[in-house]
């Protein structure tokens, strides 16, 4: 398949190109035309465009729209999925799991572009409001300018244009440079679901030249990212008086108190831990299990981990494939060896093949130790025993992330005092904190982030109220 960048309704090449890679192995898989700060610029002016024409669409055309998008890539739901599946070097079963949870992402994105709507205001019961009917009506905030990361290449873009759509607004995207090829598949079912030419352009490249001039851009209203803090703080100390939302990282932790199910949380945390190898913002990192039942939870994991399938992103029985990069891997590998020094024991796992770590199991693990206190994102977990629920708590609390956190018990009170008292933008009662509905409210506290996601949270953020009060 040849790529193209989709800029203005029109699809163009450019003096270079990029190599997309698998990562599993380096091979080849695609070249992409690497875009340009004077491409942004293009890009930007045909979204003003398409956003003078798309805040005139009623919510019911915008809703449509997105309807028909969702039905064009439940059409080509194969090669999307083959397409994530390369690029993200994910195995083929989860990746196919990605589009399906895209298309619920667009089902909430129709749903909250029908639901949108303002409100009236009780002016009345100012001391001045006497003769006065006043409302808010919700109106697009105009460009919207999406940067997103490599590990849900295509959900999470449409976490970020399915209510920018249902808002009104038009995009600029830039996708992370290891994967494009799912956005720019993307932007031609928009175009052909009958967007506005310059609804959703994409321009492929570094991060720190276009994505850099897609923030500093004066035609962009609001920036919404998704990737690592070091960037998030660079964004927002270069977006100037533009409105940022940035959802970050974690080192997401799951409390198993002693009358936690294992049989329900074993086969949960295995998921949450190792699903693309780790590399979710919301993975199992850390878990503290209560010391009565830590050597039986322990051996429960262990054996779990080791019937794990690692093999090439492709095969229909692979559970675990690659990092992202070899760089990656090696740095996880790097963060496993810095513990084992310090202390911890590794239980299983946490070896290297190029770019592939075997799913490991650390306990012990000094709690001042990167693994701990930074975002791993790779197949390891550390599990840790605890004696005090409330200890368990401050752990879970004790680094900078706060995005989500999940605690096993049967105990009412217990389950809702770990829910009060953990800092974080979700708790999950009996789950893992991997758990996401693309429909919920989701986003970080601390460093994890600025601002809610899904779809019907996000839509309040790129839209404003505007007052009209009327005067009899
Ligand atoms: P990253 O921060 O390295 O890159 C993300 C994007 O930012 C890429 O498109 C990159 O090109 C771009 N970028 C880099 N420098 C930039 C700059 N100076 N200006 C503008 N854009 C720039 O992240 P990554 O390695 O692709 O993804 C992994 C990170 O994403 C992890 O930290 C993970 O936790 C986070 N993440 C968070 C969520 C969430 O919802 N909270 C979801 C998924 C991933």
């Amino acid at each position: 398949m040849t790529y193209l960048l989709p800029i203005g309704g029109e699809w163009l090449q450019t003096e270079t190109t990029d190599t997309i890679r698998l990562p599993y192995d380096d091979s080849p898989i695609a070249e992409v035309p690497q875009g340009n700060p004077a491409l942004v610029d293009r890009a930007v002016s045909a979204a003003r465009a398409a956003a003078a024409i798309l805040e005139n669409w009623t919510n019911y055309q915008r809703a449509e729209l997105l309807d028909r998008i969702a039905a064009l890539l439940r059409r080509d739901r194969t090669g999307f999925a083959n397409a994530v599946s390369s690029e993200t070097g994910k195995p083929i079963t989860e990746a196919r799991a990605e589009v399906d949870r895209g298309l619920q992402t667009l089902l909430a994105s129709s749903i909250a572009a029908r639901e949108l709507h303002g409100e009236v205001v009780p002016i009345d019961a100012a001391p001045t409001g006497a003769g006065r009917l006043a409302m808010t009506i919700r109106q697009p905030l105009g460009v919207i300018g999406i940067i997103t990361p490599f590990n849900f290449p295509l959900n999470l873009t449409l976490h970020k244009l399915g209510p920018a759509l249902a808002g009104g607004n038009a995009v600029v995207h830039k996708p992370s440079e290891q994967t494009p090829l799912s956005a720019l598949m993307l932007a031609r079912i928009v175009q052909e679901a009958g967007a506005p030419a310059g609804a959703y352009n994409v321009v492929t490249g570094p991060g720190e030249t276009v994505g850099s001039a897609l923030v500093e851009s004066p035609g962009v209203d609001m920036i919404t990212f998704t990737g690592s803090v070091p960037v998030g703080r660079a964004i927002r100390a270069r977006a100037g008086l533009k409105k940022v939302t940035l959802e970050l990282g974690g080192n997401g932790a799951v409390i198993i108190e002693p009358d936690a199910d294992l049989d329900a949380a074993v086969p949960r945390v295995v998921q949450g831990g190792y699903g693309y190898s780790g590399q979710s913002c919301i993975s199992v990192q850390r878990v503290y299990v209560h010391e009565s039942i830590a050597a039986n939870f322990r051996d429960r994991l262990v054996a779990a981990v080791e019937k794990l399938n690692v093999g090439h992103p492709a095969e229909e029985t692979s559970q675990i494939a690659s990092l992202i990069t070899v760089q990656a891997a090696e740095r996880v590998e790097q963060w496993t060896r810095q513990a084992a020094q310090a202390g911890a024991k590794i239980l299983t796992g946490g070896d290297r093949t190029r770019a592939t770590i075997r799913p490991g199991i650390l306990t012990e693990v000094p709690e001042d130790s990167r693994f701990m206190r930074e975002e791993l994102f790779g197949p390891l977990v550390a599990v840790n025993a605890y004696r005090d629920l409330d200890r368990a708590i401050e752990l879970v609390n004790g680094t900078s992330y706060g995005l989500q956190a999940g605690i096993y018990t049967q105990h009412l009170q217990r389950a809702f005092q770990a829910a009060q008292k953990i800092r974080a933008g979700g708790v999950l009662i009996n789950d893992v904190p991997t758990f996401r509905a693309d429909l919920m409210p989701y986003g970080g506290t601390k460093e994890s982030g600025l601002g809610r996601e899904g779809p019907r949270y996000a839509v309040q953020e790129m839209t404003e109220p505007k007052l009209i009060c009327w005067h009899a």
